[in-house]
Order: C-alpha cells, then sequence, then structure tokens
C-alpha cells in the first residue's frame, strides 16, 4: 500500500489549489486523485471557455453573492482573497484582466491557460497526480485513512482532503461521489439542488408522459412550437419579477436569454437558485417580464395608440389584416423576432390591452433544466459541520473538505471558482500544518 501524509480527492479547482496550499512551506508528501483523465475538466467549459477565474470586489460586495451562508466563508476568504488568486496565477505565468463588474478572466481569454497554470502550480509543488484513478472508498483506520482506487490499489494517509464538487455536469467528473463518503463519516447532506439554471416556461419543451424528478425538464427534450419561435432572443433591459405561490419573491432589472433549455441570462440565473428551490418544494413560479420598465402603462397606451393610428392610416395598410397589422405594431414595439412567440403566449390581439400585456408578459413556470446542464450545485455538506478556520470536518479528526461539495454556491461572476480556490486553499495549508 502507498503511503503518503495528505490525499486530496478532486482535481478540480478546489483540489489542485489544495495541493498547492499543503505544499506551501511545508514538506508533506502529496498525492492528488483525479477520476478522469486529466485534472480541471469543468475549469475548461468554465465562462464559455474564458473561465471568469474570479472577482475582484471586497469581501463586502462579495459576500451577498454566496448562498446560503456567506459568513462560513470569510475566514478562507480572508486566508486567499482575489487579489492572492491573481498574484498565483501570476507567479505561475498567466496574466489576467479585469472586465466589467471586477470579473477576472486569463488575458488570453482561455480557460486551458488556466488549467494548465494549475497543473504546473501543482507539479511545482512536488504533488505526485495520479489521474484517471478514481477513488472508491475512503476509511479511518485508527490514525490513518485508506483510500481504495478502482485499480484495486489503496492510499494510507493521515489526512484526506474531499474536493469532489458538486454534481453538476457530470461528464466533467462531478458525479457526487464525495457526498456518499462524508454521510458515511456522520455527515448530513444538505438536499442538493441546481443553480445557475435555465428555468423552463409551460408548454416550452415537448415533454414525455412522464419527466423524472419534480419539475426536472431534461434539456435535451426538444423545444415546441413556443420553445422555437422564442429561442435566441435576448432581451435587454427588462424587469422580471417573480412570484412564488402568489407573491413577489424577486424582482430583478437586465437581460434575460430564450435558449434550448428555456429562459437564462444573468436575470434568468440570478433568480434560477431561488425558483428551483420552489419548484423542488411544490411551489407554483410565475415570470412577469416588464419589456417596457421605464415608460408608464398609461404613457405606452397613448404611444401604442398614436402607432396604430398611424399603422391603419398608412395607404399601404389598406389591403392588410387586422392581424398583419397588428404584426407591424408589435414589430415598433419589440425585436419582429420576438413577435411570433409573444403572439403564441395567451391573449389575443387586443390593441387596448397590449400596453398591458407589455408591462407584464406572464410565464408559468414548468421546471427547470438538471444537472446535466446547470451551473453549479447547491446544498451539499453542511457548512456548521465543517470549522470555517481550517476547513476541518468538526466530526472527523483529519478529513477536510473543501469546494463545490460544500453547501455553499455563488452566483455567476467568478464568485464560484474564487470560492473554490479559497476553501481550498484553507483546507490544504491546514491540512499540511496539523
Ligand atoms: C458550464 C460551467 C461554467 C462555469 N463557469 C464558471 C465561471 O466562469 N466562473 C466561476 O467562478 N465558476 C464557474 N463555474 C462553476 C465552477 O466551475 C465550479 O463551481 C468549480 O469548478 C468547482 O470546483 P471544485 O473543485 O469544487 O469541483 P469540480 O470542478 O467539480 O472538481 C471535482 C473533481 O473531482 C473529481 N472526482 C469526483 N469524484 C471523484 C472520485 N471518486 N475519484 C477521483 N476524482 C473524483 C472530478 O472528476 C472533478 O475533476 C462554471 C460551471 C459550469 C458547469
Amino acid at each position: 500500500m502507498k503511503e503518503t501524509d495528505i490525499v486530496i480527492i478532486g482535481g478540480g479547482a478546489a483540489g489542485m489549489m489544495a495541493a498547492a496550499g499543503a505544499a506551501e512551506g511545508s514538506r508533506s508528501r502529496i498525492i492528488l486523485i483525479e477520476k478522469m483523465p486529466r485534472t480541471g475538466r469543468k475549469i475548461i467549459i468554465s465562462g464559455k471557455g474564458r473561465c471568469n477565474l474570479t472577482n475582484l470586489k471586497d469581501w463586502n460586495s462579495f459576500s451577498p453573492h454566496i448562498h446560503p451562508k456567506a459568513g462560513f466563508l470569510k475566514s478562507a476568504f480572508y486566508g486567499f482573497p482575489p487579489e492572492k488568486t491573481i498574484e498565483f496565477f501570476m507567479d505561475n505565468g498567466l496574466r489576467t484582466v479585469v472586465e466589467r463588474g471586477d470579473r477576472v478572466f486569463p488575458a488570453s481569454y482561455s480557460s486551458a491557460d488556466v488549467v494548465d497554470t494549475l497543473v504546473k502550480a501543482v507539479r511545482k509543488s512536488g504533488t505526485e497526480i495520479l489521474t484517471g484513478q478514481e477513488a472508491v472508498s475512503i476509511e479511518k483506520k485508527g490514525e490513518y485513512f485508506e483510500t481504495v482506487l478502482s485499480s484495486g490499489s489503496a492510499v494510507r494517509s493521515g489526512k484526506v482532503i474531499i474536493a469532489t464538487g458538486g454534481l453538476s455536469y457530470p461528464a466533467t467528473g462531478s458525479t457526487g461521489d464525495g457526498y456518499v463518503w462524508a454521510e458515511k463519516f456522520g455527515h448530513s447532506i444538505r438536499r442538493c439542488f441546481p443553480s445557475l439554471t435555465a428555468l423552463v416556461p409551460a408548454g416550452y419543451k415537448v415533454l414525455p408522459d412522464k419527466t423524472p424528478g419534480k419539475g426536472h425538464i431534461d434539456r435535451k427534450y426538444s423545444l415546441s412550437e413556443l420553445g422555437k419561435s422564442l429561442e435566441g432572443n435576448q432581451l435587454k433591459n427588462i424587469l422580471l419579477t417573480v412570484t412564488i405561490d402568489g407573491d413577489t419573491a424577486a424582482e430583478e432589472f437586465g437581460d434575460i436569454d430564450f435558449t434550448d433549455g428555456g429562459i437564462e441570462g444573468p436575470v434568468g440565473f440570478k433568480v434560477s437558485r431561488k425558483c428551483v428551490n420552489a419548484i423542488v418544494n411544490g411551489s407554483k413560479v410565475k415570470f412577469l417580464i416588464d419589456l417596457k420598465p421605464a415608460v408608464e402603462t398609461g404613457a405606452l397606451k397613448k404611444r401604442i395608440e398614436t402607432l396604430w393610428n398611424e399603422i391603419s392610416q398608412d395607404g399601404r395598410s389598406r389591403r392588410k389584416s387586422f392581424g398583419e397589422k397588428f404584426r407591424i405594431l408589435l414589430g415598433k414595439l419589440m425585436p419582429m423576432s420576438l413577435a411570433d412567440g409573444f403572439m403564441r403566449t395567451g391573449g389575443s390581439m387586443d390593441v387596448q390591452r397590449l400596453a398591458a400585456r407589455l408591462k407584464s408578459w406572464e410565464f408559468d413556470i414548468a421546471g427547470y433544466v438538471g444537472y446535466e446542464r446547470c451551473v453549479v450545485t447547491a446544498g451539499g455538506v453542511p457548512t456548521d459541520e465543517v470549522s470555517p478556520k481550517t476547513m476541518e470536518s468538526k466530526l472527523v479528526k483529519g478529513l477536510y473538505f473543501a469546494g463545490e461539495i460544500l453547501d455553499i454556491d455563488g452566483d455567476t461572476g467568478g464568485y464560484n471558482l474564487q470560492s473554490a480556490f479559497s476553501t481550498g486553499m484553507l483546507a490544504g495549508r491546514s491540512a499540511a500544518m496539523k
């Protein structure tokens, strides 16, 4: 049996940063186990291949983007804040750039460069990297942990850091293995659900008779005629009101995208955590989209009347049907590509009622796209069962957690990778220190 000081399971953002942290100023022998042929598969697809690796906000502005209990992350954040992340990558040869909203990207805008830099740093730390090796079990035997690999070999170590990620994009290797071990060690897993994911309006997809899971609508289901008519539209500067069981639960101003999944985009993602959680709990979610938030209903009505009169009196309209004229009217109030989908979503071609519909375009939300295409997993190892100062389990000495496996998840904007880097660094440093 192989022997080492620290075993890290998972070669994602958290695991690789843990290796770098454990090697800092210590002579610990470290083995990193990754079941995929290469480390950092999820980082490769992050930020649409550009990898938004951190966000330069200070703690007071950063923490509102972390859920459900940001306080847990505070020590880890201060120990390895975004500035240190940038410094870490710079020291290892990767320049970064800061974009709108304090989001940080590699200057090359290539996520592969982020992975290569992390791998370089891990190798520099002297860590032995075992790729293509799946950890299948961990047991504590006296003072030591025994991690058994799919190859049948085992590694004995004084410390184990579990950094196996969550459940999102399982093709990257994140299949929730760590939750099973955490439970075996006595931890209670806080119910997981997909976050930063598409919300699917009723009638948007062609659903099989039985869809698995409460509200889970697989991304691969094909689009209905409604879905096809809306897909590809990007709406800028709208106001989205979310109601849950009839009560207003969120109001967000910004952009949404209609995609092959459903409603996404910055504002769609922002409310997705709340919405998926509500759907999973059996609540009814509704979206009300105000396409003209800058104009009051009264003023909008007047504008519509004026436009309608102009269209009706235009000589070219003489031979046009009411429906054709109504379409022309819609084209003056929204992108033409949206008009078909708008007409399909209930309501007759009523010029009088159009202002109200533009101010409150209603969608019942039938479900959400699941782990197959969500950005992050909410839920996981409860943070009150882990020391925020060290990332060590409060139940099992020598056992540490880092990254998305923990019950913390962030908004889009570099918050998730920074959380993985901060908790990974802290877990690595703490495991090496003890
Ligand atoms: C499409 C997409 C885009 C994203 N974009 C961004 C972004 O731009 N910015 C941002 O901040 N966040 C982004 N995220 C989220 C972010 O990538 C993750 O939160 C973060 O990578 C989690 O890191 P982790 O190390 O905790 O877990 P993971 O990256 O999931 O790594 C876990 C690793 O453990 C390995 N593993 C699992 N089980 C075993 C086992 N039994 N044995 C051995 N190895 C195992 C897996 O193969 C995997 O490599 C994105 C996520 C997705 C899906």
